[in-house]
Formats: C-alpha cells, structure tokens, sequence
C-alpha cells in the first residue's frame, strides 16, 4: 500500500485487516479513484511468502470531507462505501454517494427504532409447525420473530435481523426470543406436554459465554425441560472460531438442549469439524427445497441425506409447499419438514387453531 501512496498522503493502520489512506489537498474525487485503482492492481499480483504463492484481495470504500464534516463522519462514509463494495462482490472500489448516504440514513433511523421496539413492546414470536411428513402430525414449532412496527406494520425477520446482528443489538433481542419462546412453551404445555420449540441463534450470540447461563436460566424461570429447546444455528456460525463455539455448544448439549446446524448446504463448512460438533439435526435449505425438480437440488439433498444418516443426524427439511416436493422428500428418506404446505409462521392466536384440529395432532 505505501508502494502505491504518494509522499504527501497519510497511510494508517486502523487495526484488524482495516487500512485508511489519507489523500491532501487537492485531492479530487478522480484522485481518489486512480489510488483506489492502483491499489486493487498491486493486490493483484500475487505474493511470494517462503516459496508459497498467496493471492490477496481488497475492498475500497472512498468517501470525500465534508465542510461540515468531522473525522469521525468522513471514516463512517468511507465505511458505508466499503461495506456497499463487499456487497457488490469484493475486490471492486465504491464511492459514498447520495444514494448510500440516505440508505445510511435510512438504516440509522431503522437503527434507532429497533432499539425502541425492544424496549416499546414491538416485537413477537410467530411460530411455524414442523410436521412428520408420514403422518401430517405436528412435533414441535420454530419461533420466528416478528416486528410490528408503527408505520410499516408487521415485518418478517429478513427486514431487520440482519441490522441487529451487524449493530449488536441481536444479543438483547435473542435474549427476549428465548426467554418469549420458553415462556410460550410453558403456555402450551398442559395441552401439548411433548411439543419441541426451535429457537434461531446468531453468530454473535454463540460468541458470549454468557449464553449457556442466560439459556439455562430461561429453562429454569419456566420449568421447561431442555430437551424442548431445539437452538438452530448456521454452519457459517458454528464454524466460525469453531474451537471456541464447539466448546460452548458442548455446554449446551450438556444442558440438554438440542442443537440444528440451520441453512445445511449455503454456508461455509468444514466436514471435518462438523462430526465434531455435538449436533443433533441438519436442516436442509428452503432453496434446495425448491430445485428439488431439477437433478442438482435431488442430487443435493441426497447427499445431505446420505451424510445426516452417517453423521447419525436427524434431517428436516424447510420451505415444503407442494405435495410432490413432499413425496420426494419421503422417498429420498426425510422424514420432518416445515413449509406452506402444512402451515406459515402463525401468531399464537392462530397456531393453537391450527393444533387444534385433530388432523394436526
Ligand atoms: P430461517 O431460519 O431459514 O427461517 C425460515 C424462513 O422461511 C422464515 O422466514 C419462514 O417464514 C420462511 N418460510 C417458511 N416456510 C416457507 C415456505 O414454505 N416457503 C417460503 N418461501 N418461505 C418459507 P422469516 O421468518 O422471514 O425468517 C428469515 C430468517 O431470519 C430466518 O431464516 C432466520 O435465519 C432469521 N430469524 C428469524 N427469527 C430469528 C430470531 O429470533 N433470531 C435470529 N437470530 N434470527 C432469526
Ligand atoms: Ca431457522
Ligand atoms: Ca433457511
């Protein structure tokens, strides 16, 4: 980098693999694209490291001071651009415009709102059946959560998971999920006192080693036995600082809760640490689900199937909506799905209906 940075620039160090490059006065936005453009062909050539060749890529994020602007807000600009240029595949340059500035506005009220919600009482816990596919009966629910949101009405979790996890505030609304989802299952137990619940995990939350505390606790306050609580995590999650989160799922396990490796097939894995993980299901994803008509999706899920039965797994498969992708399913060896077919993520009004009827049961 300093290779490619002129005399009168600053370069730094901001920590982590984060560099940021100064460029003086005058520096026009032209300016910024040649460095940028200098520095991704540099990253291109390869390295030489004790006879190894080792390929590196960078991501750019080029923002411009701002009369009004402080250090703090050019370094954030900067940051919403390089993010916007990780978005776009990596390996590329983005410059902070109007229309990342108000998607960065956009995502700060969003922000701010979110944090409300948790304390305003905006948040819910939808709940979708996960069905035997032989016999149609229901053996437990996944909680998923909702946000009734004053002015959007009610949104699905893809609209605003993914800002919790990247500002943090998945802990505290994990936390809640766990503690509604328990809470609920202690609800319905007279009625239906073998009912499983699945509860999703981020990332984050796996990384603290308070989990297995506040999890326990949240058995403990509603006399839910743990092998209820089925906590589904993605692979990318698991295997990420795996040393780290397979040691905290052994306590899980050994609380008694049951684990699910979530999304099995789109993420990052590692066979090798996958049957070292104290793991109990693998769910097939929605999207294989769906191309279950072509060779490639029955190709996949055969092979998720195969490895399930030898890693002494059980598999559930999401996002079954027609009959054919069920009698697939059944004969390729799956036995529990969730999907349109059976039920959506129902509120708890409409899912003691929908366990209600006997068919169900
Ligand atoms: P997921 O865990 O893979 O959940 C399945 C998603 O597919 C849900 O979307 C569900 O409503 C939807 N779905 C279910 N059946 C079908 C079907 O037959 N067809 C189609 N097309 N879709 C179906 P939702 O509720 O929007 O959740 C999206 C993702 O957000 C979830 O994916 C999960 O990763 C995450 N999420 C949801 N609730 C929580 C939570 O409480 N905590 C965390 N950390 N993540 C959550
Ligand atoms: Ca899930
Ligand atoms: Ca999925």
């Amino acid at each position: 980098l300093r290779d490619a940075t002129r005399q009168q620039d600053v370069l730094c160090h901001l920590g982590g693999d984060q560099f940021a490059v100064l460029l003086r006065k005058p520096a026009t936005p032209n300016d910024a694209v040649h460095a940028a453009e200098r520095f991704l062909d540099l990253a291109r050539e390869t390295i030489d490291v004790s006879g190894q060749s080792v390929i590196t890529s960078i991501s750019i994020g080029i923002s411009r001071s701002q009369v009004d602007g402080t250090v703090e807000s050019l370094l954030r600009d900067a940051d919403a651009a390089l993010g916007e240029a990780k978005r776009a595949g990596r390996n590329r340059y983005e410059l902070f415009d109007g229309a990342l500035k108000r998607a960065a506005q956009t995502r700060a009220r969003l922000e701010g709102q979110l944090r409300l919600a948790m304390s305003d009482d905006q948040l819910r816990l939808h709940y979708q059946p996960e069905v035997d596919l032989l016999s149609g009966r229901v053996i437990g629910v996944e909680a998923l959560v909702r946000w009734q949101h004053p002015d959007h009405g009610l949104l699905s979790a893809d609209a605003f998971v993914p800002l919790a996890e990247e500002t943090g505030i998945v802990t505290k609304l994990g936390d809640w999920v766990l503690r509604e989802a328990c809470q609920a299952l202690a609800r319905w137990s007279p009625a239906f006192p073998s009912l499983a619940i699945r509860v999703n995990l981020s990332a984050v939350q796996l990384a603290r080693r308070k989990l297995v505390d506040e999890i326990s606790a949240a058995l403990v306050a509603c006399d839910v036995a743990p092998s209820r609580l089925c906590l589904e995590l993605t692979e990318t999650a698991v295997m990420t600082d795996t040393t780290r989160s397979v040691e905290i799922l052994e306590d899980l396990a050994e609380l008694g809760v049951r684990i699910a490796i979530d999304d099995f097939g789109t993420g990052f894995s590692s066979l090798a640490h996958l049957h070292r993980l104290p793991a109990h299901v693998l769910k097939i994803d929605q999207s294989f689900v769906a191309e279950l008509n072509q060779p490639r999706g029955q190709a996949i899920v055969g092979a998720i199937v195969a490895l399930a039965a030898a890693l002494d797994l059980e598999v559930v498969a999401e996002g079954v909506e027609t009959q054919h992708q069920r009698d697939l399913l059944l004969s390729m060896g799956v036995r529990r799905a969730q999907g349109h077919l059976y039920a959506p993520a129902l509120n708890e009004a409409d899912l003691l209906i929908w366990l209600d009827d006997p068919g169900n049961q």
